[in-house]
């Protein structure tokens, strides 16, 4: 099964976009684990403990700024059908199922 996660950021200039993790579940070896850009470019120079940020060193293609895991307002995960959200600034696990889209 094919599991997606998608982190949200955005921009300090209102840029949003997206880093998608896809992770295939039950097939363990390597290239399991893919991740790309939605709306970023890969300019960014993120160089920290975020194993995620630091591979994709994504970067605002509106205004060229790196972002960082300070820039995240949200994180997804899609699997099978439905979709959970979690939103970055709710410290309480406030899960919300959304029909799957696209
Ligand atoms: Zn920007």
């Amino acid at each position: 099964m094919k599991t997606r996660i998608f982190t949200y950021v955005e921009c300090s200039c209102g840029h949003r976009g997206a880093l998608i993790e896809t992770i295939e579940t039950g097939a363990f070896r390597a290239g399991g684990h893919q991740a790309r850009l939605r709306k970023l470019t890969h300019a960014g120079t993120y160089d920290g403990e975020n194993v995620l940020f630091a591979a994709m060193k994504p970067g605002c293609p509106a205004c060229c700024r790196s972002l960082s895991p300070d820039d995240v307002v949200g994180r997804s995960q899609l699997q099978g059908t439905g979709e959970v959200l979690r939103l970055a600034r709710e410290s309480e696990s406030a899960d919300v199922t959304l029909g799957a889209r696209g």
